[in-house]
């Protein structure tokens, strides 16, 4: 597989070397998935190769090859579904709430036994806490050398496998705290804390031979050594995680393209129906060209996001962005890889429907598609606020017809009912069925919001205008019908295109 120009020496080298060593093992996974058996002796195989490093810097034991090299290794091995998912699972249970937040301390013990492959999971959800992961129930209250945690985690990808353990819980009942989001606190709890046990190993499709489970707190204490971050800073440490967890799920769904495109490809070629083979029909070469498409989009989303990681970058929206576009685009093409395919992407003889299934999972786990698209939706309103301010329209002089203008309206230094009631009709015109926000009416008259607000009130008041009003009060305004005949004659709000004929019109 081709690099991107911006790669190290390092990181293409290493991208070989993690691609043979997946093709040496894939035959062992196989085995292991159809025995049902706990992917052990491959994750070890991945430890000892030190892949389990990618991301870990060097001082601390690790190849230093960054968010990019935990891609590079993330997309290789899950070219095999459940060791991809244990590699993974290893690498969220701290891998950049250590780096980032983590004392010295914790990151000389925690760092180089994740190096060593040994296997770490991440819990957040709860039976009573999903999407809504804020409203996490289980609890942390400070013990005598730490804190003593209670509570349950449920979907935990590795349970009972795991040896270390991410864990957010609540520190403060305060709805001040709460209303902060200052009410959690992160912590690593490892295998082994009495009280600390596996309730139930769920059956999950997609999760045949990886365990996931419910966990059970019950008194379990963790010394103040394991908390990672600040008493409170738990949701920071907590998104931050997520942002990057986002970002290796959708590394592991490039293994997955691959490998429906490794089958369906080749399967094609060799099948023959009316006579020739199936390759040479254009609806599968259209599902192919789309597969295609979606890899090589779904490539350059990741490792674009994992540099930016790189680089020391915010990649909330990206990571998101990258984690929604390669769910669903892998989603997508499963099923049309099953299609091209026939009856015999169907049968777990080939890893189609394995991939569909583990396809299915990733648009819920690591946040849904609809988490995704909110923070989406709030983080690229933000970022993208400077383009999507209103565009200014006045009506053109010549045309007679509502035209975008660079042209600064001149503010006037007080507002009166008149003035404002004329800006709101004007408005009619100029952006029909709109209507104005407060700072649109703002670029008209430079006075205090409370000095707005009393002459829009006046204006409602004697039924002129309409308001809107949110949380924060008068939010948007329009001329009603009375208010619009009252600021001008009718005449002003009429136009025609020239090629209407007069007798046409009354
Ligand atoms: C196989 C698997 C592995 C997992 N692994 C882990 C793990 O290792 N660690 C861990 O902590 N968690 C894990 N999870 C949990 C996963 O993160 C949650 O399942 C996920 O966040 C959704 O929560 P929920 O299942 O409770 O669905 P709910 O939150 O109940 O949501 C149900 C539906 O409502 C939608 N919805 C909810 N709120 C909103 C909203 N505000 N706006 C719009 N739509 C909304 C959701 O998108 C979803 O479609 C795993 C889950 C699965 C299935």
């Amino acid at each position: 597989m081709k690099g991107f120009p911006w790669w190290t020496e390092e990181q293409l080298a290493f991208e070989k070397k993690v691609n043979a060593f997946v093709e040496e093992v894939i035959p062992l996974d196989q085995e292991t998935r159809w025995k049902r058996k706990f992917p052990r002796e491959i994750f070890k195989r991945i430890s000892e190769q030190g892949f389990t490093g990618a991301g870990v810097p060097k001082a601390y034991g690790g190849l230093g090859l960054g968010a990019t090299g935990a891609c590079i290794a993330a997309e290789a091995i899950s070219r095999m579904p459940g060791p991809g998912r244990v590699f993974v699972g290893n690498m969220l249970g701290g891998l950049r709430q250590i780096i980032e937040l983590g004392t010295e301390e914790q990151k000389k013990y925690f760092l180089p036994l994740l190096t060593k492959g040994e296997i770490g999971a991440i819990a957040i959800t709860e039976p009573y806490a999903g999407t809504d992961a804020a409203a996490m129930e289980m609890t942390a209250r400070p013990g005598e050398t730490g804190y003593i945690l209670n509570g349950k985690k449920r979907f935990i990808v590795s349970a009972g496998v795991a040896s270390r353990y991410m864990v957010y819980a609540r520190t403060s009942t305060s709805p001040e705290d709460r209303k902060n989001f200052r009410h959690l606190t992160a912590f690593i709890v490892e295998k082994g804390a009495p009280g600390f046990s596996v309730e139930m190993i769920n059956e999950v499709i997609g999760f045949e031979n990886i365990q996931n489970g419910v966990l059970d707190f019950h008194d379990v204490h963790v010394p103040t050594t394991h908390v990672i971050g600040n008493e409170g800073d738990g949701w920071q440490v907590m998104t931050g995680g997520l942002n990057f967890e986002r970002t290796l799920i959708s590394a592991q769904t490039l293994g997955w393209l691959r490998e429906l495109l490794g089958n369906v490809v080749p399967f094609t070629q060799r099948r023959v129906q009316f006579g020739q083979p199936t390759s040479s029909l254009v609806n599968n070469q259209f599902k192919i060209a789309d597969l295609i498409t979606t890899y090589k989009t779904a490539r350059l989303l990741t490792y674009y996001t994992a540099y930016a990681w790189d680089l020391g970058w915010d990649t909330s929206l990206e990571s998101n962005i990258a984690k929604l576009y390669n769910c669903e685009g892998v989603m997508n093409a499963s099923l049309d890889a099953i299609q091209v395919m026939g009856g015999d992407g169907l049968t777990p003889f080939y890893p189609l429907s394995a991939i569909m299934k583990v396809a299915k999972v990733e648009n819920i786990a690591g946040g849904t598609m609809e988490a995704c698209r909110l923070v989406i939706h709030r983080m690229g309103l933000r970022q993208l606020a400077d383009q999507l301010k209103m565009p200014r329209r006045i009506i053109h002089e010549e045309l007679g017809v509502p035209v975008v203008t660079n042209q600064v309206p001149e503010k006037q230094a007080t507002v009166d009912a008149d003035g404002l009631l004329k800006v709101l009709a004007e408005d009619y015109r100029v952006n029909p069925g709109l209507h104005m926000s407060r700072e649109d009416l703002k670029a008209f008259f430079d006075v205090a919001d409370e000095s707005l607000d009393g002459v829009l009130l006046g204006l409602e008041s004697r039924g002129l205008v309409k308001l809107h009003r949110d949380r924060k009060g008068i939010a948007l305004a329009k001329a009603t019908y009375e208010g619009l005949n009252r600021a001008f004659p009718a005449e002003h709000y009429r136009w025609f295109p020239e090629w209407v004929e007069a007798e046409n019109i009354f």
